[in-house]
């Protein structure tokens, strides 16, 4: 079943054609990753992709609905209900903790609940920093209280914005066996990525130049 489309999808920010007639289908349980030079329109195809954005042309269909007239405002209600966000520069509040930070996304969902909250830390191992500010916590942990709080809500697509790209080469590892993780128990997910390693480890991975797809890669997985 395919989880997400994008239909003949367009942006145009004046005479800039940040992205032009992409046809993009994404499956339950994919991983795919999407890669491209800087001013390809990666950043764009994600902020559509997780509803920050709306398309000039074209249609979204996410979960069998398409998305893409929907208002701004219940455009973040579905992100909030359907997609679990992960960012490169953590975006966590620096003066609540690691568990705090993760029952702040559950707050905006439904109910905080601190018992889930703290076994959602547990499952990126992180069970003994849940009461740590994110100061005191490394790129690498931080990284993962993210992916905590994009998971708290069990959303239906796990998207990622150059996820490693601000850790070495360890804590990349850690991530990256954290997706997998999550790829095996079935989650989907799309990751913009500059990393060929992270690539790898997707399915498929979609290459943007100059707005368009340039190609689409099979890895052997
Ligand atoms: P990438 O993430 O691959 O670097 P972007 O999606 O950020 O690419 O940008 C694609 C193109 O759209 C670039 O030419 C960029 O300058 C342009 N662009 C992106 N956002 C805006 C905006 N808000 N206003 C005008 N132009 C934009
Ligand atoms: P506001 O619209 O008031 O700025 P946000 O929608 O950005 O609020 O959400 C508040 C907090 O929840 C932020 O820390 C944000 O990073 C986090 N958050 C919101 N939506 C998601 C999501 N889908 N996945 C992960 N974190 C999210």
């Amino acid at each position: 079943m395919n989880l997400l489309e994008l239909q003949d999808i367009s942006k145009i920010y004046g005479n800039v054609k940040a992205l032009q007639n992409i046809d993009l289908t994404v499956r339950q349980g994919e991983w795919l990753a999407i890669m491209g030079p800087s001013g390809s329109g990666k950043t764009t195809m994600m902020n559509i992709i997780g509803c920050m954005d709306k398309p000039s042309n074209g249609a979204v269909i996410l979960d069998g609905t398409n998305i893409s007239k929907e208002s701004a405002k219940s455009l973040t209600g579905i992100r909030r209900d359907k997609i679990g966000l992960i960012f490169q520069q953590f975006h966590l509040i620096s003066y609540l903790t690691a568990l705090e930070n993760v029952m702040v996304a559950q707050y905006y969902h439904s109910m905080p609940d601190e018992k889930e909250a703290l076994q959602a830390l547990e499952r990126v191992g992180l069970g003994d920093r849940a009461r740590h500010l994110p100061s005191q916590l490394s790129g690498g942990e931080q990284q993962r209280v993210c992916i905590a709080r994009a998971l708290i809500n069990y959303p239906m697509l796990i998207l990622a914005d150059e996820p490693t790209g601000n850790l070495d080469e360890a804590n990349e590892g850690i991530v990256l066996d954290i997706f997998k993780q999550l790829h095996k128990d079935g989650s989907t997910i799309v990751v913009v990525t500059h990393d060929p390693e992270v690539a790898e480890e997707a399915q498929r991975t979609v290459v943007l130049e100059h707005g368009r797809i340039a190609r689409i890669v099979e890895n052997e997985k």
